[in-house]
């Protein structure tokens, strides 16, 4: 209200007019009727130019400006709330804009900033991640060829390492770019009605033999009349179930077990992996899900796996509008666990 031009232009035009009215009443013998009409006049043509002056030289160029940041608010931000202060004075929005839009602006150099020491970490990470198998793979080979190839002792043995180090850089190289295409989004999930027992059998058929190394028991509850139906993405739903399950066979125990559970209600069902494994520390379990984080860096080595099964199981799941849980404590096994909505049963394929 206080800066609204039409009455900052009758304050002035009234102060004006009280100042030429004032030096007119103080020539001698001016009729008390000239003063007031000196007022009159005063303050009419003073308001009119104030006024006119304000609003098209002032308030209109602050008005252009307010336009002009609304647009980049709009492109820069597309959710720009439509101005209901469509009618606030120019001088207050344009306030509340360059507000508004510094802190935007303040925001996303913070993200940018994260963002750049993320990249920054990965880089190295990743470096660090494919050093060692190539490393490795480089050792065998310039030993093969410095001699030992001629060796029947080491020759075979040798060549081996060779490639499972190569397979190590493969398999890590094939999960960084399923990440990746995680990440973008490129990946289109091709979701369908899926038995999740069946999905759960077929991934305990390809991994029974690296169970069965380790001498643990791969269990699930089936009930073969109630398939329990829900609508996701097969292929990436066989791969979260691999990580968790092989996890399991991986990090738990030897003579252990690792058990799948499905309880399902009307619309959802959650899936369960659980192992009797020594459990992930309290201050492990939030950055687990995180690239190339392991718990006991050398022992996680050892046992294979590029550090990045749980990232790709959080994306995908993420995919799916889901969000995976765990549940652990040192000593006493791990549950990693996550909904799916159902679909009816009329509906399999
Ligand atoms: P990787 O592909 O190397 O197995 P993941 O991303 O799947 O890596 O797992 C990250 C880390 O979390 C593992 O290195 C391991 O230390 C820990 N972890 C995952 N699952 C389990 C589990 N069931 N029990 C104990 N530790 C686990």
């Amino acid at each position: 209200m206080l800066l609204q031009p039409r009455f900052v232009a009758i304050i002035l035009a009234l102060l004006i007019a009280i100042a030429t009215a004032s030096f007119c009443s103080m020539i001698p013998a001016t009729p008390k009727e000239t003063v007031f009409i000196t007022f009159l006049v005063a303050a009419t043509s003073s308001f009119l130019l104030i006024y006119f002056t304000i609003e098209f030289l002032i308030f209109k160029e602050l008005s252009k400006i307010n336009a002009v940041f609304e647009k980049l608010k709009k492109k820069d931000f597309k959710k720009a709330r439509l101005s209901s202060e469509f009618n606030m004075n120019p001088m207050k929005k344009l306030n509340n804009e360059i507000t508004l839009f510094a802190t935007l602006k303040q925001k996303e150099i913070e993200d940018l900033k994260k963002m750049e020491i993320y990249r920054r970490e990965f880089i190295a990470d990743m470096s660090h991640e494919l050093k060692t198998p190539i490393f490795a793979a480089q050792g065998y080979i310039h030993t093969l060829m410095d001699g030992a190839l001629d060796d029947p002792e080491v020759n075979q043995r040798f060549l081996k390492k060779a490639a499972k180090s190569l397979d190590g850089l493969d398999e890590l190289v094939q999960d960084l770019l399923v990440l990746s295409e995680l990440e973008t989004g490129s990946v289109k999930m091709k979701k369908e009605p899926t038995d999740l027992h069946l999905l759960v059998a077929e991934v305990f058929d390809q991994l029974e033999k690296k169970a069965s190394k380790r001498n643990v028991v791969l269990l699930s509850e089936r009930n073969v009349e109630k398939p329990v139906v829900a609508e996701v993405d097969k292929g990436k739903l066989f791969q979260v179930l691999r990580n968790l399950i092989e996890n399991g066979i991986k990090y738990g125990n030897e003579d252990g077990f690792v058990k799948v559970t499905l309880e399902s209600d009307k619309e959802w069902v959650e899936v369960s992996v659980t192992d009797d494994g020594p459990g992930i520390p309290e201050e492990d379990q939030k950055r687990i899900f995180e690239r190339f984080y392991r718990v006991e860096k050398s022992r996680s080595k050892d046992k294979g796996g590029s550090g990045l099964g749980l990232a790709i199981t959080k994306q995908i799941l993420d995919a799916h509008k889901s969000k995976i849980q765990l549940i652990s404590k040192p000593g006493n096994g791990s549950t990693f666990s996550f909904r799916l909505l159902k679909k009816k049963q009329e509906k399999l394929p």
